[in-house]
């Protein structure tokens, strides 16, 4: 090995990734590619070989790259344990040193580090990055949502085919092996029946995802980036992590739909919150008391912002229309917000919904916030389905006309304290949906979606 770059003796060889290439190219050509490989990467293993960049720092980065380039043999189950949780550290929520990854997750941690670097070499595969997050999972390290079905929906045997795999590459002895896939089945949550769906947009906060999880088994969330919540949940990242805009042929749900493996008799309705930043009449609070951005502040909106609301208004109009008449959304803003203004929104659903509501208006505090919570809707929910409560009802204070305890705005010479919750950033209080509202939408969801299935099957009996 004369021939390649060596950086520092004392902590080791370190070879440049070129250096390798250019000597498995020239000099170790009478050996089967393979070969030379698999001795680079016992080398690189052992830590008698270290991998730097071109010019500059050792990365990690750069051993995976020689793993890829050695057609998966070098590095092997480290290395793939290693890539996934360090994507894991990026991307899954956290919880007291345990990662919960969902299944739209787990899909993408697999599309990215597949991702091969050049066409013609062997990749990192699909199944090494599964049996990797099992390794992490039987460490107790990891929850995993599951969800393996074959074609045409068939069960597959898919803790076999892992367990088979590890000890045919060696990962593990057979007796190790069954141990792993044991214990990591503890971490398992297997999702192979049907189950009841929420798509929820514009989660990052988690705004309605705890309501919704009261009255269904899954809500999938779907946000632009992931959100520090306080100490009390630390950050949450939704299911799936994407910009808001169509991928081609699909919407922003339809994408939601394939990455989460969502069937489509599974989703019972489609829940927005439009990112209530740019129109809200509150934003820019804190910086300049009072004085909101956007159209209803007479100001522009980020271009990036519409765009993301367009894909929102698009994807639910889509999924609506496909629907014929039995597929139900629900969208939320900021009472005052200036959506409703928003002219392909005023097109796609009007100004909002009634449903009996004055102005068309729901008050959280119908639903427990101390603040009044003002929200404004658009739903295709029946009033059969669902209707909100009448804050004068379950109000004191709307009732009698009283100050709230809270207030989201506070005037000159206001003193009430803005919305919070104990363990949670301002943010996140704010952008929190009153549980009980969530859960009351998703039993109208429910409902509807019912009596959809039932007709249909109805239908089909007497056919
Ligand atoms: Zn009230």
């Amino acid at each position: 090995m004369g021939l390649v770059g060596e950086r520092g003796m004392r902590r080791g060889v370190y070879l440049t990734v070129g250096a390798i290439e250019h000597a498995q190219r020239d000099i170790a050509k009478p050996w089967p590619a393979a070969a030379f490989w698999k001795y680079m990467a016992r080398l690189v293993d052992t830590g008698v070989v270290k991998v730097a960049k071109e010019h500059g720092e050792l990365g990690e980065e750069w051993g995976l790259r020689v793993a890829r380039a050695g057609g998966g043999i070098v590095g092997t189950r480290e290395r793939r344990v290693r890539a996934a949780a360090e994507w894991m550290q990026k991307y899954v929520t956290c919880r007291e040193g345990v990662w919960e990854v969902k299944i739209g997750q787990l899909d993408s941690m697999v599309q990215d580090l597949t991702r091969g670097e050049s066409s013609g070499r062997a990749r990192v595969t699909r199944q090494e990055i599964y049996c990797a997050v099992m390794v992490i999972a039987a460490e107790k390290k990891a929850t995993v949502q599951v969800r393996m079905l074959g074609k045409g929906g068939a069960k597959r045997e898919w803790r076999q085919e892992w367990e088979e795999w590890m000890v045919q590459e060696k990962w593990f002895g057979a007796g190790e092996a069954r141990k792993v896939m044991d214990a990591a089945g503890l971490q398992i949550k297997d999702m192979e029946r049907e189950i009841l769906t929420v798509i929820e947009g514009g989660a990052g906060y988690y705004g309605a995802t705890d309501g919704l999880l009261q009255e269904v088994n899954r809500v999938v969330t779907i946000d632009r980036e992931s959100h520090n919540l306080g100490e009390l949940r630390g950050r949450e990242h939704p299911e799936i992590t994407a910009e808001f805009c169509r991928k081609g042929k699909q919407t922003v749900v339809e994408m939601a739909m394939s990455r989460g493996k969502v069937h489509r008799r599974e989703v019972v309705g489609l829940w927005f919150s439009a990112s209530c930043g740019p129109w809200s009449t509150g934003n820019g609070l804190g910086k300049s008391k009072g004085v909101g951005k956007g159209p209803h502040a007479g100001q522009e909106v980020e271009p990036e912002e519409l765009q993301a609301v367009d894909a929102m208004i698009e994807s639910v109009d889509k999924f609506e229309r496909k629907g014929k008449g039995g597929n139900r959304y629900f969208i939320e803003n900021v009472a005052w917000g200036g959506l409703k203004d928003h002219p392909p929104m005023k097109a796609a659903f009007g100004e909002g919904s009634r449903h009996g509501a004055r102005e068309g208006i729901v008050m959280g505090c119908a639903y427990g916030l101390k603040h009044q919570g003002p929200y404004r809707f658009w739903t295709n929910l029946t009033e059969e389905e669902w209707m909100p409560r009448v804050a004068e009802d379950y109000c004191v204070h709307c009732r009698e006309g009283t100050q709230h305890e809270e207030v989201m705005i506070p005037g000159v010479g206001d003193h009430r304290s803005r919305p919070t919750l104990p363990g949670y950033t301002m943010e996140a209080a704010r952008n929190r949906v009153p549980p009980p509202l969530a859960a009351s939408v998703a039993r109208g969801f429910l409902k509807a979606h019912e009596t959809r299935w039932k007709k249909k099957r109805r239908r089909q009996d007497q056919e």
